[in-house]
């Protein structure tokens, strides 16, 4: 049984301080590689990631396969600090990433965690539209960066003063102050906190390939995965790490 943890450009995920923490508490091996999409590219994967794309929030059809649009994720796979801006579909993600993996490393026990610099997203049957993650349960388990910082609400005070800073100068406010006007707890893009907050969310994948087990519904556990900002803060940055029954396992 083993667990590879695959790196981001992103300089506010450490992968080897997660990895760290992760052999403090299970007991198989833990590796580190590089980025996942150099360590394991092929050629089909800038058209595999043109048809993920979601194309709007409500509508279940992905994909753009068209030319400009291939080079377009061509040349963000070469350079991770160009892509953004695009939402993908994580099932498809992970259907396209699967496959390049290695022949040897493929099977269940074997896990591979990828951390993504890309947002992804799960489409909800229940309300017809899209819903960013942080990660995405399977083989390879997707762990997206964009996605801490995104796909938990912040709270709506948050949304309300960025919405006035731009109606008053056409700019999103900068933000600290965002930060200093806004009460509650909330995650930004390269928060400090990052790593950490990200500890959980990787056991989380690492849990369900061990357990057959989802998400813990107890809050404030690190296994759990809150729908707002503030329940992410309360669940990977404060103590008790765990609920009791995770904290025996993990704690
Ligand atoms: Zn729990």
């Amino acid at each position: 049984m083993a667990v590879t943890l695959y790196r981001t450009p992103t300089t506010a995920a450490d992968a080897d301080e997660i990895a760290d923490w992760l052999r403090d508490r299970i007991d198989e091996s833990v590796a580190v590689r590089d980025r996942f999409l150099d360590e394991h590219r092929t050629d089909e994967l800038p058209e595999r990631f043109a048809e993920a794309r979601v194309l709007s929030p409500f509508e279940r059809e992905t994909g753009n396969a068209m030319l400009g649009v291939v080079r377009y994720e061509e040349r963000a796979l070469d350079h991770p600090e160009r892509a953004g801006g695009v939402l993908y579909d994580g099932a498809a993600l992970q259907r396209a990433l699967n496959p390049a993996i290695p022949d040897g490393e493929r099977a269940l026990d074997h896990l591979h965690v990828a951390l993504l610099d890309r947002a992804v997203g799960t489409w909800g049957d229940h309300d017809g539209r899209w819903h960013k993650r942080v990660n995405v349960l399977g083989q390879p388990a997707l762990v997206s960066i964009p996605g801490l910082y995104e796909a938990p609400a912040k709270p709506e005070a948050y949304y309300e003063a960025k919405r006035k800073t731009a109606l008053l100068s056409g700019d999103a406010p900068p933000r600290e102050v965002l930060e200093n006007e806004v009460e509650g707890e909330f995650l930004v893009e390269g928060d400090p906190r990052t790593t950490e907050a990200l500890k959980g969310y990787v056991l989380q994948t690492v849990h369900c390939w061990r357990t057959g087990e989802g998400f813990c519904d107890e809050s404030g556990c690190r296994l759990s995965n809150p729908h707002r900002q503030p329940g992410v803060v309360a669940a990977q940055l404060r103590d008790p790490e765990f609920c009791e029954r995770h904290a025996e396992l993990y704690g």
